[in-house]
């Protein structure tokens, strides 16, 4: 927390910050319940911006092993954990499996590559790792992968996550000193159990404009949104990577959510849950909190975050 320096981000712009984990939502009586250092709070609002995020799943195809053997990228202290054994690892030439071939696992793989040359890196994917992409973008990657000596294991589903690599449908083990897992969405149980309308992974339903379809005073951002795309489809977190995502700021910003005075009190707007919830440590190693950070209300619209890989090179 201090090392994002919140508080010196924030000054001048009227976002007061609140450290704390939001536990609930009364939409009706408009309150966020938050769990601080130093006690319970309830914070009022009139517009309430939802930005929890999401992780990686490691419970997600209920792979034995997975949520036991495999690291992830889930936080600050689990990437610094794993980056602790790769460096340890690297210095003896060991093997590294990254599980999931999504823009997250080809981005850990090639970054872990080149980083790391003395690691021997297999990404392991069910499908083509980049399927998403265009045939050009495709054979860059495959250029990338080979480049940097990734050896790739596509076309079969990981069955389990032994201690000592990964376990394949096909019968194939990969041994692996250290194993990442990459696949997989995991969304915080808040929304649905506030009542709020989300899909089947519990991503609030957005329209367009990111608000809520069901309580149009609460909006929802980033990787706990799922968007109604125009031509209707929802697109969620793990889709979104490669596209336009709900991380682009509505083209309309919601009228009321532009800095003012609260109608209520001043935490409602400025003391906001969400500004306390999005506030808070970026729950990877991803790029370092910027304003965008402070996405509620008050401080406006949140920034795309950019990042290039080794791949992208
Ligand atoms: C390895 C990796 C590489 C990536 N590369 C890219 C890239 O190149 N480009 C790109 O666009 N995206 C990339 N992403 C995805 C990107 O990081 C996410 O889409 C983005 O961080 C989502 O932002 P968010 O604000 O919705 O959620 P998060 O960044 O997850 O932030 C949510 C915040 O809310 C806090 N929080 C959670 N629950 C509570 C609660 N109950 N109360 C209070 N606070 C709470 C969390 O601690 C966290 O600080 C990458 C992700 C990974 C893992």
């Amino acid at each position: 927390m201090a090392d994002h320096q919140i508080p010196e981000l924030l000054a001048g712009t009227g976002v007061e910050f609140v450290r704390g984990t939001a536990t609930g939502i009364d939409i009706t009586g408009r309150t966020v319940a938050v769990r601080t250092p130093e006690g319970a709070a309830e914070l009022p609002y009139d517009s309430l911006v939802y930005a929890i995020g999401s992780s990686t799943d490691t419970d997600a195809d209920a792979v034995p092993g997975a949520a036991e053997y495999a690291e992830t990228l889930n936080s600050p202290a689990a990437a610094h954990h794993f980056a602790t054994r790769l460096a340890r690892l690297a210095a003896d030439g060991g093997t590294v499996a990254v599980c999931g071939g999504g823009l997250t696992g080809i981005e850990a793989a090639t970054e872990i590559a080149e980083s790391h040359p003395g690691l021997r890196v297999t990404l392991i994917s069910r499908g083509e790792p980049g399927a998403m992409m265009g045939r050009k973008a495709r054979a860059h990657l495959h250029a990338a992968f080979g480049r940097l000596g990734i050896t790739l294991r596509a076309g079969s589903a990981i069955t389990k996550v032994p201690p000592d690599g990964v376990e394949l449908a096909d019968g194939r083990h990969i041994a692996s000193d250290v194993c990442l897992w990459t696949t997989g969405v995991r969304v915080s149980a808040l929304a649905a159990d506030s009542g709020i309308a989300v899909d089947g992974r519990g991503l609030i339903l957005v329209d367009a404009t990111l608000r809520s379809t069901s309580h149009p005073e609460i909006h929802a951002i980033g990787d706990a949104a799922a968007v109604r795309q125009a031509w209707g489809q929802v697109s969620t977190a793990p889709a979104r990577a490669a596209s336009p995502s709900p991380r682009t700021p509505p083209t309309r910003w919601p009228a009321g959510c532009a800095a003012r005075p609260s109608s209520r009190s001043a935490s409602a707007t400025s003391t906001s849950p969400s500004a306390s919830a999005a506030a808070m440590p970026s729950s990877s190693s991803r790029a370092p909190t910027t304003p965008r950070a402070a996405g509620s209300c008050t401080a406006g619209p949140p920034s795309p975050t950019r990042r290039r890989s080794a791949a992208a090179r």
